[in-house]
């Protein structure tokens, strides 16, 4: 990737008076705007500022000092009302959202608005109470309960502490504090840095790693000890113990005094992933996610920007955080979907946490089971380290995987588990063990049809099917939200109770189980059977705590958990993921259908897993049978080679999108009209696909047209795109979105 400095060399001295600065405000605008430093302020770039914008006051940063006196006059120009008492954005930060402007085509603006995402975070907080041990005390060595003991031992560094961080450490309640504090034993003491993740102790609880685990960890943390820029892919089947080695390269990070982020898709953002932290490293991470409360956020983001928070752990938006002094990235489950952000700033947060580490010039380390094709081919090349733990940690076995054939082992009318899974399932009860069956699929139905006339129930806004929820007994979109009662009458042929629910969601998988195990605990488990955190922990503890006997669920139970007695997964069906036929369909099935056999038999007992399918012929059956990931990998390269597609060439989606079909359409034409076809004056290869109507034709009340742009990769896309679309008028109930490097193309 070319990664040119956009920067001057950048003075870090105070400017005059009078003199001018950039100033980029979190709007959707495309360059900086100058404004004048009045005397009584001094303002370096990094900076955050508040200046005015049209007839308000916002708030932006500094980007870099004027060059010579600009196109507009200094009379005309406004000037930079105040400065925040905080530590200025660092140039690399500053050069990372530039970067990731030019690469996907996104307004500057927009992109430092995912970086100043918590306008709170900018001011200093307000002071909290804090203790101190009183130096001033003698303390009598007898008379002391042991609590009080261990509070004393552990304050006994100076050191300022919260009353809830205290009772943490030493394990008591908070009472005990304040009990101390009223004895003149602790000092109370105004605290201002609350910023989480503080402390974190580098050599907390050490696992001992096994001889393969131990040459993996040294590697990178020499890495971590010599920086500079490097990425390494840490392959491993699940419960290698792949999070434990990374660890150790975290751990070495903070010897160094670096701070540390840890991607995971935010769906992996697990309690369990948050306690065993805990345990290796004393104290919990920063959290950052989209789900967080705004005064966690505010402490989070300006605990990352002073450079006191030492170790994040979040979903993809934290790649934009203010880092003071980041200096080690890891991505886990790399090749996961969620890492792709598909609204606003469209961009793929492994492949910019990629840039990132590069421009930081400091390692990133890639974790999965099932890499992506992509990383898989760097890794190939030699451009990425390929570091591999080849077994399961502590002699567990992997699972074994057959595929059931229901051409052959079909499923009574109306049900979808074969007597092979019923079978397995009833085994698996009476060794009083725990079964999964798995379907990425929530609600009862995900088609409602009529069956005198064949209509089927659709979104009103969407192009997609009502899925029929018993729940809530409605038919929802999953897509927009929309949901209505199934109607009386079909509204196409007026006759009354006709319709019939089609293909089953994991509601109605729960009703077959129900029926043929009625003695048994089940437990559906979906996004929205466990709406909140809290839910999803105490049904995810019901689990482990061997409360119930067969689990019934969707992606949110595939990744990352290890249920210790889970012993059997059952796939409903595993070719679920092949149909529509996206470029990516084979890769994501096979990474699915691994992920979740990755639950079965993670200790002692040796885990059993059986697909369900309709192909069983198919490479992606035969590959997981065999567990033959890499040769899957070759064969899905060389098709994707012999296609031309990435990663051998470069895509970019452009979706013309509004809510007038006409208007669209037009922009659609235009676009088309003008696209480019064919072989370039230095002798690579474009083709522009399309126009044609989305496969999600409508979203949200939204018309939808797309063309594909495929390049060859030597082709400067962005810049190729950006001339072309830029040369179309676009009025302006239509919008244009760009989307280079996509993944999906609905
Ligand atoms: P992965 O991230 O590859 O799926 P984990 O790091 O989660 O694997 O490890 C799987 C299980 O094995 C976890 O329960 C973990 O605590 C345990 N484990 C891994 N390495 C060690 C080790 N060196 N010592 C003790 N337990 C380990
Ligand atoms: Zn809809």
């Amino acid at each position: 990737m070319d990664q040119t400095s956009l920067f001057e060399e950048e003075k870090p001295d105070v400017q005059e008076t009078g003199d001018r600065v950039c100033v980029l405000v979190p709007y959707p605008v495309g360059k900086e705007y100058d404004y004048l430093v009045p005397s009584d302020l001094s303002v370096s770039a990094g900076d955050y500022v508040c200046v005015p914008l049209g007839n308000r006051e916002v708030t932006g940063v500094v980007w870099r000092q004027a060059i010579g006196d600009g196109d507009i006059a200094s009379k005309k120009l406004k000037s930079v009302i105040s400065k925040y008492s905080i530590e200025p954005m660092s140039k690399v930060n500053r050069e990372f959202i530039d970067w990731v402007a030019g690469y996907t085509l996104s307004m500057k603006g927009s992109v430092l608005k995912m970086a100043l995402s918590s306008s709170a975070g900018l001011n200093p907080p307000r002071a909290s109470r804090g203790f101190r041990i009183n130096i001033d005390l003698y303390v009598p060595d007898k008379g002391l309960t042991p609590k009080r003991k261990k509070v004393l031992e552990i304050m006994a560094d100076m050191k300022t502490r919260k009353a809830s961080e205290i009772a943490d450490l030493a394990g008591c309640s908070p009472a005990v504090i304040k009990a101390m504090a009223d004895k003149n034993m602790l000092s109370e003491v105004s605290i201002y840095n609350i910023a989480p993740c503080l402390y974190p102790k580098s050599d907390g609880c050490l696992a001992k790693l096994s001889e393969d685990q131990k040459i993996i960890a040294d590697e990178l943390r020499k890495d971590v000890c010599y920086g500079g820029f490097s990425v390494s892919l840490l392959d491993g089947v699940t419960g290698a113990g792949k999070t434990e080695v990374y660890f150790e390269a975290v751990a070495q990070a903070l010897k160094e005094n670096k701070q540390i982020l840890i991607l995971l898709p935010e769906i992996a953002l697990s309690n369990a992933f948050l306690e065993r932290f805990k345990r290796r490293f004393g104290c919990a991470p920063a959290l950052w996610h989209s789900h967080l409360a705004p005064a966690q956020r505010r402490d989070s983001w300006r605990g990352v920007a002073q450079g006191d928070t030492r170790v994040v752990v979040g979903a993809r938006s934290a790649l934009f955080l203010p880092y003071k002094n980041l200096g080690l990235i890891i991505v886990d489950e790399e090749h996961d979907p969620a890492y792709k952000q598909e609204d606003g700033v469209i961009y793929h947060a492994r492949d910019m946490a990629v840039v990132r580490a590069n421009l930081g010039k400091f390692p990133i380390i890639l974790v999965s089971a099932t890499p992506s094709l992509e990383t898989m081919m760097n890794a190939w090349e030699g451009k990425y380290k390929h570091l591999v733990l080849p077994s399961r940690y502590g002699g567990a076995f992997l699972p074994d995987i057959s595929v059931v054939d229901l051409r052959e082992d079909k499923p009574e009318c109306g049900c979808f588990l074969s007597k092979t899974v019923l079978e397995k399932v009833q085994e698996s009860l009476d060794a009083g063990e725990q079964s999964l069956l798995f379907l990425n699929r929530r609600g009862y139905a995900p088609l409602t049809l009529c069956r005198t006339c064949g209509h089927r129930m659709e979104c009103p806004r969407c192009t997609a099917w009502l899925v029929a929820h018993k729940r809530s007994g409605c038919l929802h979109c999953h897509h927009c939200g929309f949901h209505s009662a199934v109607p009386k009458h079909c509204p196409s042929c007026n006759d009354i109770d006709s319709f019939a629910a089609c293909g089953p969601g994991v509601e109605r998988i729960f009703e077959e189980v129900k029926q043929n195990f009625p003695d048994a605990r089940i437990m559906v488990l979906a996004s929205d059977t466990a709406e909140s955190n809290e839910e999803l922990k105490s049904m995810l503890d019901k689990i482990i705590s061997g409360d119930v006997d067969i689990i019934i669920g969707t992606q949110i139970i595939a990744k990352g958990h290890h249920f210790p007695n889970l012993t059997f997964v059952g796939v409903v069906d595993a070719d679920l993921g092949l149909k529509g036929g996206d470029l990516r369909a084979a890769e994501r099935t096979y990474q699915m259908l691994h992920q979740v056999a990755g639950r079965a038999g993670r200790e002692h007992k040796k885990g059993c897993v059986m697909l369900q399918s309709w192909f069983p012929d198919h490479r992606i059956m035969k590959a997981m049978a065999g567990n033959r990931r890499d040769e899957f990998l070759s064969v899905e390269a060389a098709e994707r080679e012999e296609a031309g597609m990435p990663p051998y060439s470069r895509l970019a989606g452009i979706i013309i999108s509004g809510r007038e079909e006409s208007s669209v359409i037009d922009v659609a034409k235009s676009l088309g009209k003008t696209s480019f076809q064919g072989v370039t004056k230095e002798g690579a290869y474009i083709q522009t696909l399309g126009p044609a109507p989305a496969p999600m034709a409508r979203l949200r009340g939204k018309y939808r047209y797309r063309l594909l742009v495929r390049a060859d990769k030597k082709i400067n896309l962005q810049k190729t795109v950006s001339s072309w679309v830029s040369g179309v008028k676009v009025p302006s109930n239509v919008r244009i979105y760009i989307d280079i490097d996509p993944q999906s193309f609905l």
